[in-house]
């Protein structure tokens, strides 16, 4: 029997991590620890997972300084798990630990990465739906790692695969993309995710632009040549133009023209804004790796050593 660890971040979920455990209890019994990586929330989450792993050795908890997002929460998870196999699943009941037994037999079949896939959300808002599903197209056409869509971040694997993701040291952290770039014997379930009965979504619209422009910065220098490509384009463009005009004015026919300036004028002054500013999201996150900061700071943990 191997040792399994389950890793849950949570923000604010104070509702659900008993329903979560209750649930727990049920699909796996015999679960080696499951760490809560409390990631600066401001309800009761803290207290409860307290009262919790005071009955039960097994539930550990990591409690973070402050909000660092889900990205490094779940760092901090796997950083500190000792099982065999490691589950990372989110605490709001979204992600069934019905699902769990399926997860580990795969695994003990042989498989180093099991990851799951949403059919339907049940609830999921159309804009949501929409917005994800442009940033799946978006971020595959210009990406070489293919970021599959719907691809949720319950996910089963071995200590091989947890030494590798333990490699990388980048302080943006895309961990979807790094978990496709990684490689490794793969396999997928597909399951339904129910409705959020509690709380609601952690992820606002901002955090999901940033978690967009992360995964396309950090995975991709397809954008910087895009920029480039229309540059040349244009230049290209306003090249031959010149020509056009020179030739036109030594027919003598030559046009007051004051459309064709201006429509000139915005094209390659928006172009250039663009371009500027894709740099400028590059040079961001240079500037953050270059900082060398912790992904995320303990302020006080339960349970573990
Ligand atoms: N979460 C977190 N830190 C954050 C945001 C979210 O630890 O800054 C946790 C959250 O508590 C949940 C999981 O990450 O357990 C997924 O978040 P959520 O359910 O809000 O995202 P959604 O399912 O709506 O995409
Ligand atoms: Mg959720």
């Amino acid at each position: 029997l191997k040792l399994i660890s389950i890793i849950i971040p949570v923000y604010n979920e104070a509702e659900s991590i008993l329903p979560l455990q209750h649930q727990l209890d049920i699909y796996c019994k015999d679960l080696y620890e499951i760490i809560f990586v409390d990631d600066g929330s401001t309800d009761e989450t803290f207290s409860i997972i307290h009262s919790l792993a005071k009955k039960d050795p097994r539930y550990k908890c990591i409690s973070l300084s402050r909000n660092f997002g889900h990205q490094n929460a779940l760092m901090a998870g796997m950083e500190n798990a000792s099982g065999e196999y490691i589950i990372i699943m989110d605490g709001d009941l979204q992600h069934p630990p019905a699902l769990i037994p399926a997860i580990l037999e795969k695994l003990d079949e042989g498989i180093d990465l099991v990851i799951t896939k949403r059919n339907k959300t049940a609830d999921i808002s159309a804009f949501k739906k929409i917005t994800a599903s442009l940033f799946y197209i978006f971020i595959n056409s210009i990406s070489d790692t293919k970021v599959e869509a719907n691809v949720s971040d319950f996910k089963g694997f071995n200590r091989k695969v947890l030494q590798s993701i333990l490699q990388f040291k980048e302080k943006d952290l895309f961990l979807r993309g790094i978990f496709s770039w990684i490689g490794f014997k793969t396999a997928t379930i597909e399951f339904d995710a129910p409705a959020r009965q509690f709380g609601k979504t952690k992820y606002s619209f901002g955090k999901m632009l940033k978690l967009a422009l992360k995964g396309t910065t950090s995975f991709s220098f397809k954008p910087l040549r895009v920029a480039l490509l229309i540059g040349s384009i244009i230049s290209l463009a306003a090249f031959s133009f010149g020509i056009f005009a020179l030739v036109a004015y030594f027919q003598g026919n030559t046009v007051p023209g004051w459309a064709s300036l201006i429509i000139a004028i915005m094209f390659l002054g928006g172009t250039q804004l663009l371009a500027i500013g894709l740099l400028g999201e590059y040079i961001a996150s240079l500037f953050t790796e270059s900082k060398k900061r912790p992904l995320y700071l303990i302020d006080k943990t339960i349970n573990l050593s």
